[in-house]
């Protein structure tokens, strides 16, 4: 075994490691689609490291601010101090977010963002002196791995062993043609019942959960009904932000707009963690005061820092150019044309797509959701395919970067093809 690795294996605890009989890959370097391993191979990677990096590893647009920001001030605490990177970055945010919002909050990971909505919403309520505490969410939903992100999220077994700490939560089941007269009568009634504070979503697609699309009308029925009875919307854009979906922001497809909206993933290019949190004028209004016990008492160390904003910057260069924008069409039409290929296919209880992200749920072997051996098997039937492609329990899904070739989506649709009918 490479020396490396050995050393890892006795020093490193790793995120995420259900993958057991899989060994971690030791990279070298990467650029570009490209992940160049210690053993000679060159991984494409197809799901952009986690959902994080839009314009391609190593990006030089990105790394020549990273490193020019470095020169300039490189971290600072953001408490009683600002500095351009930051200011630039909220501004831009502000223009390209739905217009309702007035303020930008920095953290520093997707959980964060999503804790950081949470924590307004509740504050929201209990500085205007309204018994609202109760939160809604979508079954199935995930938000991080936090404890109030935890608590929001329906994926049971990533929080079995904190259930008695986790805060009680109302779940919606996930709307479909078929039950959607029932939901809507026990959202009704849940409404009824009255002090809900929020609802905390995911727009369009849940991630985790099985990257499952959300019947885009329904969802906005539910917006829409909560919104008239004056619950806060929380909108966990984390994924789905910043272009993955074919528009700059999920919501973009709904017609009720969030009162709140979690950024983090793609926000850097995929460089430097960051997340941000975006309030509506109507939110930050009630946190304008002189009374200390309702300011919005909450930060982290790295908050704001100028490194990840300066990334964050000069990924919107990128992204908000007319290359990206095209190359974003390009996967979106690949990807939807996939999809009519795929129809009907008897290993597949259905396929998807929407913008960058193809998605597919594989008829399942097992019934252990997201613990299914399928997934690791299939992990490594793409691995050596030099593919990386991170299944989750019976859900396949490519998000590759933007800078992706039509030949490199070419190759992981026709490996997926080709997984299918083994
Ligand atoms: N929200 C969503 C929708 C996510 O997909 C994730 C992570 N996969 C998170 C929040 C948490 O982000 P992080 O891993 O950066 O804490």
């Amino acid at each position: 075994m490479n020396s490396l690795l050995a050393r890892d294996n006795q020093a490193v605890w790793h995120p995420f490691d259900i993958f057991k009989n899989t060994e971690n890959i030791f990279l070298e370097r990467s650029d570009g689609m490209n992940l160049y391993a210690s053993d000679g191979r060159v991984i494409k990677d197809m799901v952009s490291s986690w959902w994080t990096n839009l314009h391609g590893h190593n990006h030089p647009h990105i790394v020549s601010a990273i490193q020019k920001q470095a020169e300039t001030l490189s971290h600072v605490i953001f408490s009683g101090f600002t500095h351009e990177p930051a200011v630039r970055l909220a501004e831009r945010l502000k223009e390209i977010l739905p217009n309702n919002m007035e303020k930008i909050f920095f953290s520093d990971n997707g959980s964060t963002a999503v804790e950081v909505g949470l924590k307004m919403a509740l504050q929201y309520w209990y500085n205007l002196g309204k018994a609202k505490t109760k939160i809604l969410a979508f079954e199935g939903c995930y938000h991080g791995d936090t404890f109030g992100a935890m608590s929001l999220a329906g994926v049971e077994p990533f929080n079995q062993p904190f259930s008695k700490h986790l805060f009680e939560v109302i779940y919606i089941p996930f709307p479909t043609a078929e039950n959607w007269p029932e939901v809507a009568s026990e959202l009704q009634r849940n409404i009824a019942s009255g002090g809900i504070a929020a609802l905390v979503y995911e727009p369009i697609i849940q991630g985790v959960g099985g990257m499952r699309l959300f019947d885009v009308e329904l969802q906005d029925k539910v917006l829409s009904m909560c919104k008239n009875q004056q619950i806060l919307l929380v909108a966990d854009e984390v994924m789905t932000g910043f272009g993955r979906t074919g528009k700059l922001f999920a919501s973009e497809y709904l017609v009720t707009q969030p009162d709140i909206v979690c950024l983090s993933k793609g926000i850097t290019g995929g460089f430097l963690p960051l997340g941000a949190t975006a309030a509506s004028s109507s939110v930050y209004q009630v946190f304008e005061t002189n009374d200390k016990y309702k300011l919005f008492l909450h930060g982290h160390s790295y908050t704001g820092n100028p490194l990840s904003c300066a990334a964050a910057n000069a990924s919107l260069d990128l992204l908000l150019g007319e290359e990206c924008q095209q190359a974003i069409h390009k996967i979106e039409s690949m990807q939807k044309a996939f999809v009519q290929h795929l129809k009907g296919h008897n290993a597949l209880e259905w396929s998807a797509s929407i913008g960058t992200i193809l998605t597919m749920s594989v008829v399942p072997q097992e019934k252990r959701g997201y613990f299914d051996s399928q997934a690791e098997e299939a992990y490594q039937y793409f691995l050596n395919k030099n593919l990386l492609l991170r299944p989750m329990g019976n859900a396949i899904y490519l998000s590759p970067p933007y800078c992706v070739t039509v030949s490199e989506l070419q190759t992981a649709q026709e490996a997926i093809l080709v997984y299918l009918s083994k």
